[in-house]
C-alpha cells in the first residue's frame, strides 16, 4: 500500500466526507432494515387516518403492556402508559428509572397527512351525476388529486347521538371515487393557466355515482339514491353528514419500489414513516432511565392548531401530571426534557435539483436526516436547534452507529415549511427535527428509503435509552 500524500492525510483529519449511501452498512443490516419496513408497510396499509393510526396503534400498545393513563394513579419505572386525546392523537409513555427528575426524552411525530375533507354539506346532484363538494386539507398539488382512485374514510355522529365508523375504497373488492379532470382535447384554456389556478379548490369534486331512483317524476334521483344506499349501509341521513368527519385518501395500495425494491411508495409517509419507528420505539425500549414520551399528533399539516395538535396543551399536561407524581413542577421537568421532533424532510430529487443547495440537502439511502431548522424567508416560523443540542444528537447518533445527515429544506427563499419542533421548543424543552428523507412529499404517493425508515426507528430507541450524565 502507498503512503498517503501530505494533503490525503489533511483531508481525512480536516475536512468531511460524505459517506454515501447504503453501503455503509453490511447486508446483515439491510436485510434488517428491509425487515423492519414490511410491517410498516402493512400499517400504513391500514391506518390512513389519525383515528385509524390511533386506533391502530391503542390495540398493539395494549398487547405491548401499555394500560390507559389514570392520574390517580401511582406508576413505577418500566409502567408503560397511554394517553388518548379525543381518538386523533396519542401519548404513549414508559417510565423510566429516574422518572422526570431530569426531564423526560420526548419523540413527536404527526400522524395527519394531507387529503380532501368532505364539506359539511357534502351531497348534491349536477346533470345526473351524484358529487361530494370538499374542502382539501394541507398542502397539496391540487393536479395530482384528480384521475386517482380514492376511499372514503371517518365518522359520523347521527342525530341521536349513535355514531358509525366508515372505510370503503381500501378493499379491491368495494367500490372507490374519484376526481374528474378535463380531457386533453378540450383544456387548451386550462392548459395555459399557470399550475395554482388550472385546478381550483370549488373543482375537487368527488364523483360518488351515476344511477337515478328507479322512478321518472320528481328532481335529483340521483342524489336521492345514493343517499339511499348510504343509509341503508351506515344509517346515516343527510343531515348527519353535518356532525362528521369524512375524508377522502387515495386508495393506493403500499408498494415496494425500484427493480431492487428499495423503496418504498405510498400515501401518507409523511408522517407515519416516523410516528411509526417512533411508536416501536417506544414498545421495544427497556428500562430507561428518563420517562420517555412517544407523542402521535394530529393537525401538524393545517399548523398544529386545535385541541388534537401540538399548538394546544395536551403534551403539556400530560408532563404536569408525570411531574406531579413525582412531586415536582411541570415547569422544572420540561425545562430539563429533550425531544426528537419526528418529520420528514425533502429528500433531494435529481430531476429538480435546482430547487435545492445539495450541500445542504438530504438524500434517500444516507440515513435518517437531522434538521436544524425548517421555517421560510430568514429563519422565520421554526425553531433553531442549539449548537449544544446539535452536538449531543450527533454523538449519539455516532456512538450508535446510526446513518444520519443534516438536511435543510430546499434552498434559502426557495419556500419553506414547519414542524411541530417551534411548539415543543415553546414550552422550553431541547428539540431538533429528526426524521426520515422524503421525495414527492404530500403527494397521494410519497416514496422513502427502506435503510431511512429503519434509521429512524434506531434513532429513537437510541435516544430513549441514552444513559444521563450523571447528575451532582
Ligand atoms: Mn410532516
Ligand atoms: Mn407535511
Amino acid at each position: 500500500m502507498s503512503k498517503k500524500t501530505e494533503a490525503e492525510q489533511l483531508k481525512e483529519q480536516l475536512l468531511m466526507t460524505r459517506k454515501h449511501g447504503v453501503y455503509q452498512l453490511d447486508d446483515d443490516k439491510v436485510k434488517e432494515a428491509d425487515d423492519f419496513c414490511e410491517p410498516y408497510k402493512k400499517f400504513l396499509n391500514k391506518c390512513k387516518t389519525e383515528r385509524e393510526v390511533v386506533a391502530h396503534t391503542i390495540k398493539q400498545a395494549k398487547k405491548a403492556g401499555f394500560t390507559e393513563f389514570d392520574v390517580g394513579k401511582k406508576y413505577k419505572p418500566g409502567d408503560k402508559v397511554y394517553v388518548n386525546n379525543r381518538n386523533k392523537a396519542l401519548l404513549l409513555a414508559v417510565i423510566g428509572k429516574n422518572r422526570s427528575k431530569n426531564g423526560v426524552r420526548i419523540a413527536a411525530a404527526h400522524i395527519d397527512s394531507p387529503r380532501l375533507d368532505l364539506k359539511p354539506n357534502p351531497l348534491y346532484e349536477a346533470n345526473e351525476l351524484g358529487l361530494f363538494k370538499t374542502h382539501y386539507y394541507g398542502g397539496i398539488k391540487k393536479y395530482q388529486w384528480t384521475a386517482l382512485p380514492l376511499s372514503l374514510h371517518g365518522k359520523v355522529i347521527r342525530k341521536d347521538g349513535t355514531s358509525v365508523e366508515i372505510n370503503l375504497g381500501e378493499d379491491e373488492n368495494d367500490p372507490c371515487f374519484c376526481v374528474t379532470d378535463l380531457l386533453p382535447h378540450l383544456a387548451s384554456e386550462q392548459m395555459g393557466k399557470t399550475m395554482s389556478k388550472g385546478f381550483t379548490g370549488e373543482d375537487l369534486n368527488i364523483l360518488i355515482g351515476s344511477r337515478p331512483f328507479r322512478d321518472d317524476k320528481g328532481s335529483e334521483l340521483v342524489k336521492l339514491n345514493l343517499m339511499k344506499l348510504i343509509h341503508e349501509k351506515y344509517g346515516i341521513v343527510e343531515g348527519d353528514f353535518l356532525s362528521a368527519e369524512l375524508v377522502m385518501v387515495p386508495a393506493l395500495p403500499v408498494r415496494d419500489i425500484g427493480f431492487d425494491r428499495s423503496m418504498i411508495g405510498g400515501y401518507g409517509h409523511d408522517d407515519r414513516v416516523c410516528a411509526y419507528p417512533a411508536m416501536m420505539a417506544a414498545m421495544d425500549c427497556k428500562a430507561p432511565e428518563s420517562t420517555v414520551v412517544t407523542v402521535l399528533a394530529d393537525k401538524e399539516e393545517v399548523g398544529s392548531d386545535g385541541n388534537t395538535g401540538l399548538n394546544s396543551s395536551f403534551l403539556r399536561y400530560f408532563i404536569a401530571d408525570l411531574a406531579m407524581q413525582d412531586g415536582l413542577e411541570a415547569r422544572h421537568v420540561l425545562s430539563k426534557s429533550k425531544c426528537l421532533s419526528a418529520d420528514v424532510n425533502a429528500a433531494f430529487d435529481p430531476t429538480y435539483a435546482s430547487m435545492y443547495e445539495s450541500n445542504n440537502s438530504c438524500f434517500l439511502n444516507n440515513g435518517v436526516v437531522i434538521t436544524k431548522y425548517t421555517g421560510h424567508g430568514g429563519k422565520y416560523d421554526t425553531s433553531d436547534a442549539s449548537a449544544e443540542f446539535m452536538g449531543e444528537i450527533r454523538r449519539l447518533m455516532e456512538s450508535n452507529q446510526i446513518m444520519w445527515q443534516s438536511g435543510e429544506l430546499g434552498k434559502v427563499d426557495g419556500g419553506g415549511g414547519g414542524t411541530v419542533a417551534k411548539y415543543i421548543a415553546n414550552l422550553n424543552v431541547d428539540v431538533v427535527d429528526l426524521g426520515v428523507p422524503v421525495l414527492s412529499m404530500h403527494s397521494p404517493f410519497e416514496v422513502v428509503s427502506k435503510i431511512d425508515v429503519y434509521m429512524a426507528y434506531r434513532a429513537f430507541l437510541e435516544f430513549f435509552q441514552a444513559k444521563e450524565k450523571k447528575e451532582k
